[in-house]
């Protein structure tokens, strides 16, 4: 009878991930349902290997692919960093142990949507180590739908494991071509199926850069 509920769970959840999910006060009670429903969503996403082979595959569209220079270790402009993390980030979500979340809210009328430090989550060494901590400003929220919301989230995450990309006001040009994070972000967007036109994200981040 164990084994069969045993079984039956396993098939009902294949993703364990196992983490604690902390969604702060700073959101109200109606922004913290609609943040949760984003976060399932991205979480259904995120880890999927038909959005990293989306993303992937896009790799002669994109230009950029930088990371945090003491996580670089070699790997440069042809997906392998990101690969470690995801291949690191499914390892963990099986064994459940899958980093926390904190999703922070904060209010600034400006064209950024969201904001995710550098660096909070190592997937080297003996496997994730660190929280993701992310930031959504709720100035915006009302703008985008659940899914667009969730492959924020996932750019996001993209930063805290060392992803960097060009800040907008520095260099339009490079922040609107194709770069890695912003793949994965349309990658996740389209649930897996590559986006056929150039990426034309509407979301600007005002995260952590080079
Ligand atoms: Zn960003």
């Amino acid at each position: 009878m164990l084994a069969t509920l045993a079984l039956f769970f396993q098939i009902l959840l294949p993703a364990t991930f196992a983490s604690n999910v902390e969604i702060s006060d700073d959101f109200t009670k109606e922004e913290k349902a609609f943040v949760e429903r984003i976060r399932a969503r991205a979480w259904d996403l995120i880890l999927q290997e038909s959005v990293e082979r989306c993303t992937l595959r896009r790799r002669n569209k994109w230009l950029y692919s930088q990371v945090v220079l003491d996580l670089y270790l070699g790997f440069n402009n042809d997906g392998s960093f990101f690969s470690r993390n995801m291949s690191a980030l499914r390892d963990a979500s099986n064994k459940g142990t899958f980093p926390d979340m904190l999703i922070q809210g904060y209010y600034a009328k400006d064209y950024t949507w969201a904001l995710g430090d550098l660096n909070l989550v190592q997937t080297f060494s003996t496997g994730p180590k660190g929280k993701f901590v992310i930031q959504l400003n709720r100035y915006h929220l009302d703008e985008g739908d659940v899914l667009g919301w969730a492959s924020v989230v996932g750019h996001e995450m993209l930063h805290n494991m060392g992803h960097l990309h060009p800040r907008l006001e520095d260099d339009a040009n490079a922040y609107n071509n194709d770069l890695e994070i912003n793949a994965y972000q349309s990658c996740i967007k389209s649930e897996g199926s590559a986006p056929t036109n150039h990426f034309a994200l509407t979301y600007r981040c005002g995260g952590r850069t080079r």
